[in-house]
């Protein structure tokens, strides 16, 4: 069946709402292809950044008055992926769930998008994005790669893992989205354990808090083995190369 995205955007844009009401801004799910600067890029799925809305807004009817989280996406590369209409929509709802945990754990809200900022910032950052959307990841010497799974590594740390594991089980809870398994929403990372051992030491948080405003949640300590799983991960990147070289082969 020919996928209907207007019907996936409405829905992703109700579901990421009902997950998280206290949000005080609103979201808009946005095609890369409508904005100019981003077309052909070959970087991302999807992605959000704090100046995104002042990007798109030109580009969609719908924009709020005020500030907003804007999310993009690639359709072309959604279907590329070639799955069956049950397992897109999931695949779909857990990639937007992905980006607004960004968002959300990025505090866009009150961090960002209460604030004023410098004339010119908005063209920098669309320059910037635009700049780093269109690197070919195949093309990437080895050096850039490393600078590349290090910042993957580090804006996919343990909050960032902590908000998506609600985020997903709420969206399955509320909305009958059928399962988003925590490597559907947290992607796998290199360097950083798998997303199933840090649901596994989230353990019964997400039920357990499904009520509380996500700024609750931040704002308070996650189960101890969760956080010490991450710092495993933190300590076991940061061997420097050269010293991981020089460890004697087992075999
Ligand atoms: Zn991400």
């Amino acid at each position: 069946m020919a996928i209907s995205w207007p019907l996936l955007e409405e829905e992703a844009t109700r579901i990421l709402k009902r997950c998280a009401p206290c949000q005080a801004f609103p979201v808009r799910i946005v095609a890369m292809e409508l904005i100019p600067v981003f077309r052909g890029q070959r970087m991302f799925i999807a992605f959000t950044q704090t100046q995104l809305d002042r990007i798109v807004r030109p580009y969609i009817a719908d924009a709020p008055p005020g500030r907003f989280v804007a999310i993009v996406y690639d359709r072309a590369k959604i279907e590329e992926w070639g799955i069956d209409d049950d397992a897109l929509r999931r695949h779909w709802v857990a990639l937007q769930c992905h980006e607004y945990a960004h968002a959300i754990e990025l505090r866009f809200e009150t961090d960002y998008l209460r604030r004023e900022l410098p004339a010119g910032t908005v063209e920098h950052d669309a320059t910037g994005l635009a700049a780093g959307a269109n690197v070919d990841p195949q093309q990437m010497t080895a050096k850039e790669r490393e600078e590349w799974e290090d910042l993957s590594f580090h804006s996919h740390d343990d909050r960032f893992v902590r908000v998506a594991l609600h985020l997903a089980h709420r969206a399955e809870t509320f909305c009958k989205t059928g399962r988003i398994t925590p490597g559907m929403v947290c992607s796998t990372t290199p360097g950083r354990s798998h997303p199933d051992r840090y649901a596994a030491e989230l353990g019964d948080e997400p039920a357990r808090r499904i009520a509380d405003p996500f700024a609750a949640i931040m704002a308070s300590d996650p189960p101890t083995a969760f956080s010490e799983l991450f710092e495993r991960d933190k300590k076991r990147r940061e061997i420097p190369l050269a010293q991981s070289e020089k460890q004697p082969c087992p075999n």
